[in-house]
């Protein structure tokens, strides 16, 4: 009985337990949450820079609990890709997104793509082409409509096995972007064999624009992409010279501040329309 005390003690005084007892919350939550569903989509233009027209936009997720209030995805993302549970929520913020953009393509507001954020472990699932095509489907989605974001630690873990995945889902008519590029561990070697249609300059580097080797670097990672052929979107850009400079480089989209902060179904749906009176 003393020693089942003594573990007790230990247990919450632990800080590393205390780690594991609040990972342990959050997973319940999300448990929960799902149920509940707790998880909202929300939306950020993605902006051309020449004519300030909309072009697109990316689905993020917003996990909103009654008691607890907002949990930021990097507190809860992490947690889920480990747990296993990034599956279930990466599907519901599909299947949301894929609602959203077909009701607002109905209205008559946007013919463009919705990115939405694919998870390594969601990326290896073994049924993912038909998970998605289900999906697709089941909102009247063409997948011309959709566009999947993948980091570059996804597509390295096996880049061979990756090409042969991406290319069926490139072959469905998705497109797929490069997400946060150049922050891990990328191959050039491979980058030009992945059948990608869009690489996405990471916020971490347009935030290192302010000095010229950060603005050197930005160049060389617009340059590689374009002699690639790839589409380039600019993200995290939040200010004036950011932009300025990016539009020197030719880089077509930007998402950031500068233009618009991740926005709720009703309030983008406002944004829509004031696009199209533009
Ligand atoms: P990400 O995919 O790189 O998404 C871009 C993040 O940068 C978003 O953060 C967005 O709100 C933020 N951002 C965009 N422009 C600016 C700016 O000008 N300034 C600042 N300070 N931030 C800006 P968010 O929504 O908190 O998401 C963080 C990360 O969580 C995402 O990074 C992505 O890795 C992950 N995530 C979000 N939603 C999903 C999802 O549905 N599925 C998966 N697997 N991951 C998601
Ligand atoms: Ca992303
Ligand atoms: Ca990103
Ligand atoms: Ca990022």
């Amino acid at each position: 009985h003393a020693k089942q005390k003594s573990n007790h003690y230990l247990f919450f005084n632990d800080s590393m337990n205390e780690q594991a007892v609040k990972r342990l919350q959050i997973e319940n939550l999300m448990r929960f949450g799902l149920k509940e569903d707790h998880f909202v989509v929300y939306y950020q233009p993605k902006m051309d820079i020449i004519s300030g027209a909309l072009v697109g936009m990316e689905a993020l997720v917003r996990f909103i609990t009654p008691k607890k209030g907002i949990i930021p995805p990097n507190v809860f993302i992490p947690i889920a890709e480990e747990t296993g549970q990034i599956i279930e929520i990466g599907e519901v913020v599909l299947d949301k997104a894929c609602q959203d953009v077909k009701s607002w393509i109905d209205a008559g507001l946007f013919e463009g793509r919705v990115a939405v954020n694919l998870s390594a472990k969601q990326f290896s699932l073994p049924d993912l082409t038909t998970r998605i095509d289900v999906i697709l489907q089941k909102n009247q989605l063409p997948s011309y409509f959709l566009e999947l974001e993948i980091t570059e630690g996804t597509v390295m873990d096996d880049p061979q096995e990756a090409i042969a995945i991406m290319r069926s889902l490139s072959a469905r008519g998705i497109h797929l972007a490069m997400d946060d590029f150049g922050t891990g561990y990328s191959s050039l070697a491979y980058l030009k064999q992945f059948p990608l249609n869009t690489l996405k300059v990471d916020k971490a580097f347009i935030d290192d624009m302010h000095n010229e080797r950060g603005r050197n670097m930005v160049d060389s990672i617009v340059t590689i992409a374009h002699n690639l052929d790839l589409h380039v979107v600019a993200e995290g850009v939040e200010r004036e010279e950011q932009l300025a400079f990016l539009k020197s480089l030719n880089c077509q989209t930007i998402q950031g501040y500068y233009y618009s902060k991740p926005l709720s179904y009703e309030e983008f749906t406002v944004f829509l329309k004031q696009q199209k009176r533009k």
